[in-house]
């Protein structure tokens, strides 16, 4: 029954509000996981955008004072609805339910959000609208945070795959670290990119994407099959637990420098 011991869940959805209340003494700060349901290949589950920056969020929520949100589980993602189980919402009710999230957090002492990102790429441009929103029409001191940037120098040392753009070697090397039990190696297939892009764009996470540019329904279609791009084969657990702590390493630096600045 209820002490007065802090809790063990940093989780905003797990707690009541006179434990947020508490919380609020030691921390301004809401990591807001924003993820997408959308195909993931054979072998992967169409949560896999939202559940990576959960588990993340909850990781850095370990190691610093933070709030984590419940996650943005429905996303920008238009070119993945030629598989089942795929959501979509529009650029605009996207852009403005985020901001309405975040904004209403402002009203009870959240200073600071921070937006995990997990569909990456895709979503990308819509957000960081919604940052500068915040900024200026709200008072929370926002951020986005794009997880493919954060484990990107430690992805370029360790991939054996020469691309990874959709539910590959990144992604599915996170999810073998994460929640392997939702991982089917077993049905895992590589799908290699078209032989050739246009310039200053590429079919990679990490790719020379110089310009903005994005794909449809009906180029994924005709691209995969599978509906991944890159080769999931070569995911290790290993490789995902590398990725996990870049990223959970650099945002935890983020809050603690957000939180010592208050
Ligand atoms: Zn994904």
């Amino acid at each position: 029954m209820a002490n007065s011991a802090a809790p063990e869940t940093n989780r905003v959805a797990e707690l009541s509000w006179r434990e947020v209340e508490s919380a609020l003494e030691a921390t301004r700060t809401l990591l807001v996981p924003v993820g997408s349901t959308e195909q993931h290949g054979h072998h992967l589950p169409l949560g896999v955008d939202a559940l990576m920056p959960e588990a993340i969020g909850e990781r850095v929520a370990d190691r610093v004072p933070a709030l984590l949100a419940p996650p943005v589980w429905y996303g920008v993602s238009p070119h993945h609805t030629f598989k089942p189980g795929t959501f979509t919402v529009s650029t605009e009710t996207f852009q403005r339910y985020v901001f309405d999230v975040c904004d209403s957090a402002s009203e009870w002492g959240i200073e600071n959000v921070l937006l995990l990102n997990g569909h990456y790429l895709a979503q990308d441009p819509e957000l960081e609208v919604v940052v500068r929103r915040l900024r200026t029409e709200s008072d929370v001191e926002a951020f986005h945070v794009p997880l493919v940037d954060l484990f990107a120098d430690v992805a370029e040392e360790i991939r054996t795959g020469a691309v990874s753009f959709h539910a590959s070697e990144f992604e599915t090397s996170i999810m073998l670290a994460l929640f392997p039990e939702l991982v089917d190696m077993a049905a895992a297939t590589a799908v290699d990119p078209p032989a050739e892009s246009l310039p200053l764009t590429d079919y990679d996470a990490l790719g020379e994407n110089r310009v903005g540019w994005a794909l449809t329904a009906d180029d994924m279609a005709e691209i995969t099959d599978a509906g991944n791009i890159g080769d999931p084969t070569v995911a290790t657990a290993e490789k995902g637990e590398a990725l996990v702590e870049a990223a959970v390493s650099d945002v935890a630096e983020l809050v603690a420098a957000l939180e010592e600045t208050e």
